[in-house]
């Protein structure tokens, strides 16, 4: 898979280009990654890349002129990418994004500056934009790393022999389990006994109920749209049944349970 990032910072990429994961399947072929300059493209003794905004106001816009020119010649050159715009304005970027994204050719990842790009070269030269999340980034440069690493690590190959994405968190719709790595009592805490076991059947259940309770305190709203199976619904009953002994043996008042109104009814 090819990434292109086109930024006004390509300086800011060698380094996160050449560590790690990404490095090493860049270095095999696997991946191919280039930032290129907007300012390239920019005209003027100056190469300015950016202007007031039309009706007043702070900051300054990227023009459309240096931005259209480098996105057209990065398509051309890629002709099967993909051009996704990094925006706070964007659809929210998550594990079920970055599956679709890996099946594309290539990514041409626009990074926006300033107040953002004129909303022209949005509408004519973008195939759809993307957010890192709910706030502003002084830049699209970080946000394009999450995105292209994100991406990257699906990509068949990429993650090299033993790597896998698949038990991840979000790739089941829940949070992964715990881990534990020697040594087995750490400062006083054990690592769970049926990790020693060598019981592989065990373990996998242990993992996959570890999965189901850190979902369930982190992140219950995962669990309306998990794929539970019988397994985990048997698991489920058994926690609100000893939920519900604890309740009953506690001698303080209980709450109410909440009526469907609101406090004003
Ligand atoms: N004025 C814009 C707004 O309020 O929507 C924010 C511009 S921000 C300071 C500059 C650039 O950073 C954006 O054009 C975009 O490329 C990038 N950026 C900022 N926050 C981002 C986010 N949450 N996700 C993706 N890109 C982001």
């Amino acid at each position: 898979m090819r990434f292109t990032i086109l930024t006004l910072f390509p300086e800011m990429f060698p380094a996160f280009f050449a560590a790690s994961v990404l490095g090493k399947a860049i270095a095999k072929g696997i991946l191919a990654a280039r930032a290129l300059d907007i300012r390239a493209h920019a005209l003027g003794p100056h190469r300015t890349v950016d202007d007031r905004p039309f009706g007043g106001g702070c900051g300054m816009v990227m023009k459309p002129e240096p931005l259209a020119a480098s996105i057209r010649q990065a398509r051309e050159e890629e002709p099967g990418s993909l051009v996704a715009l990094l925006s706070p304005q964007g659809l929210t970027f998550n594990q079920k994004a970055a599956r679709e994204l890996a099946r594309e050719e290539g990514l041409i990842l626009v990074c926006g500056r300033y107040e953002g790009v004129d909303e022209r070269v949005i509408e004519t030269c973008v195939d759809l934009e993307l957010s890192v999340g709910d706030f502003v980034l002084t830049g699209g440069e970080p946000a394009a790393m999450v995105v292209m690493d994100a991406v990257a690590r699906l990509v068949p190959g990429v993650l090299g022999k033993g790597g896998s994405a698949e038990d991840e968190s979000f790739e089941d719709g829940l949070l992964e389990h715990a881990h534990y790595t020697r040594p087995r009592d750490f400062e006083g805490m054990e690592a769970p006994d049926v990790l020693w076991d060598g019981n592989h059947a065990l373990i996998a259940r242990w993992r996959r109920e570890a999965k189901l309770a850190r979902t369930f305190l982190r992140r219950p709203d995962l669990l309306l749209d998990a794929p539970l199976d019988k397994a985990d619904a048997r698991a489920l009953v058994r926690w609100r049944d000893t939920l519900g002994e604890i309740l009953e043996s506690q001698a303080v008042p209980l709450p109410a349970a909440p009526s469907c109104k609101g406090p004003r009814g």
